[in-house]
């Protein structure tokens, strides 16, 4: 199992591309900037997209990728995620005003685009990949996601704030390799972390400390321009497991 860091970044600028995730070749974890600079060849060969939720960094890339690949494909990309978040991408994206509906195109009965409802905490498995969603505390219904090859497991937080749901879910994993867990906000925006549903060092480090695995740690979904005051607050804390700073375009092997 591969994963590589397509996105990890809370916005754009300076050649920064906000979160997705590509698993193997062939499954997007949310489908942000970053999957624009994949090749045609490689956005066609994705059958499976699981979004955390419905906010714009996360699927600003979901309509233009049915676009662009849907004379190569004969089968429908089928998108993953919440009831919530597939009403929200019904009823304002894919919507004949903003974007074509490809759910309904060129056949009903043989769209581009195909809605798969998720139910937390039941596994998916995807040729020996196991994907759950995990529970997540954010502004609007969103998730989480365990990636498990069967040996070791990637846990994803997704956007989240403090949320023991997750924590106590991730502590029942027996072979967690690595956790990727976003810190959007510095310690002097607590409150805009805690208005707008991120995570900030002091509130990432309490959730640290629940967890009883030893997984490598890496911090995702800075706000650009406040990453390095970010892993200072973070290295300041000399947490045992160190969590070291996601890169775009890093990949991880499991
Ligand atoms: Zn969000
Ligand atoms: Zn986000």
């Amino acid at each position: 199992m591969k994963v590589t860091v397509l996105g990890c970044s809370g916005g754009i600028g300076q050649g920064l591309q906000t979160t997705s995730l590509l698993l193997d070749d062939d499954i997007l974890i949310d489908a942000g900037t970053g999957v624009g600079d994949l090749s045609l060849e490689a956005l066609a060969a994705i059958n499976h997209v699981f979004l955390t939720h419905s906010h714009l960094d996360h699927i600003a890339c979901l309509p233009f990728l049915l676009d662009s690949v849907m004379s190569r494909r004969s089968a429908p990309v089928t998108v993953h995620a919440l009831p919530e978040t597939i009403e929200v991408l019904k009823t304002h994206v894919f919507n004949w005003h903003i974007w074509p509906d490809f759910n309904q195109i060129p056949h009903q009965e043989h769209p581009f685009l195909q809605y798969q409802p998720l139910s937390p905490g039941k596994a998916l498995g995807l040729n020996g990949r196991v994907i759950t969603a995990l529970p997540a505390n954010h502004s609007v219904p969103a998730v989480g996601y365990l990636l498990d090859n069967g040996v070791q497991s990637i846990a994803f937080s997704g956007d989240t704030t403090s949320c023991d749901a997750f924590w106590q879910q991730v502590n029942q994993v027996g072979n967690l390799a690595c956790l990727i867990i976003e810190t959007s906000f510095s310690n002097a925006e607590i409150e805009l972390a805690w208005v707008s549903r991120h995570l900030c060092p002091s509130l990432l480090l309490e959730g640290l400390d629940q967890l009883h695995g030893r997984p490598q740690v890496y911090i995702t979904h800075l706000k650009p321009g406040e990453g390095d005051i970010i892993m200072q607050e973070i290295a300041a804390c000399h947490h045992p497991l160190n969590p070291a700073r996601l890169q775009q375009g890093q990949v991880i092997h499991l």
